[in-house]
């Protein structure tokens, strides 16, 4: 056997054999380019098809502005990607991966500004001025520190304490009794339409550390309520509902109903604040324009395209990334 010809049979093979295999490979690795972050890590969950089969809320954690996501492929069960980031809202990206090397790009929208507004009943007013906006800053870093990408702009506070029907308002009842508990703040107190209206009083059903939600544009506080007890009621009106006898979540999660020490909220409780309809972010402030919606219900089962509720891609306290 001459040199040669054992050259040309090394060619062949890499004309036929080994060199197509490379572009094979590097033809079906996907990309999804981020833009518009805040220079912090950015999470997504992926959905889409690989040579196994569907894949499903597939988690990536990365500092890099263009992001692997592996060989996907169009899956007949859903086709999309997630994001999630400090000072930004998610963002939720439709993906229609084909079998060749896709590129998405995933353009981060500007943190959500929410006007609010806080009528102050019962006093003293500096007082309780000053504790909400104590509230006002314990939420806001719950909502940077857990991605909500959403901020007060502005957090207007009124001193209604002097107005002649405060006295009336300053024991709030069950809130989930209807409007007909919900009205009279509007009527009496005051009420900023297109806005979350929070109504400062003395107790809430009987104390002064509960509040209450009426899952729309109205909150009452009690008059010693926590400063974290705000992100929660806030997350009733993100459509967000407790977490008590879930296992995957305890009371540091924001949406337990009895607890101190509300700081975290999963990337699944992210979703639904801003793709449920019915959250204020879409249904009263009208803040993801041009944006999906969907309907995703409390469960602890991924149902595509709806993640788990304690779908988590950063840990959370003693929850690991799942
Ligand atoms: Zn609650």
């Amino acid at each position: 056997m001459s040199i040669i010809k054992d050259i040309k049979h090394l060619a062949r093979v890499m004309a036929i054999g080994v060199f197509p295999v490379m572009i094979f490979l590097a033809g079906c690795s996907d990309t999804v380019n981020v833009d518009n972050g805040a220079g912090q890590s950015v999470g997504l969950m992926v959905d889409g098809q690989d040579s196994i089969g569907p894949v499903n809320d597939r988690s990536f954690i990365s500092a890099a502005s263009a992001i692997g996501v592996g060989a996907l492929s169009l899956s007949p069960q859903s086709n999309e990607v997630a994001g999630f980031t400090n000072g930004r809202p998610p963002k939720y990206l439709s993906t229609p991966w084909t079998s060749g090397g896709d590129t998405f790009n995933l353009d981060f929208r500007p943190a959500i500004g929410i006007p609010v507004t806080v009528w102050i009943i019962k006093g003293p007013f500096t007082e309780q001025r000053q504790h909400a906006i104590e509230a006002c800053i314990r939420t806001s870093a719950i909502w940077h520190n857990e991605r909500m990408g959403v901020i007060f702009s502005p957090f207007n506070i009124i001193d209604a304490t002097a107005d002649p029907e405060a006295s009336a308002h300053y024991a709030f009842p069950n809130g989930d009794a209807g409007d007909i508990v919900w009205k009279p703040l509007r009527d009496d107190i005051g009420f900023v339409a297109g806005q979350l209206n929070i109504y400062w009083v003395d107790t809430v059903n009987g104390g002064t550390g509960t509040g209450w939600s009426n899952f729309g544009a109205q909150i009452a506080m009690g008059k010693n309520t926590g400063d974290e007890l705000l992100s929660h009621e806030i997350g009733h009106a993100f459509s967000l509902t407790h977490v008590d006898s879930d296992a995957n979540f305890n009371i540091e999660n924001i949406m337990h109903s009895a607890s101190n020490n509300r700081q975290y909220a999963t990337e699944g409780q992210l979703f639904r604040a801003h793709l449920n309809p019915v959250s204020i972010l879409d249904a009263l402030y009208n803040a993801r324009p041009g944006e999906l919606t969907r309907t995703c219900n409390y469960s602890n089962t991924a149902t595509p395209p709806c993640p788990a509720i304690q779908k988590r891609l950063w840990a959370d306290g003693g929850f690991p990334a799942n």
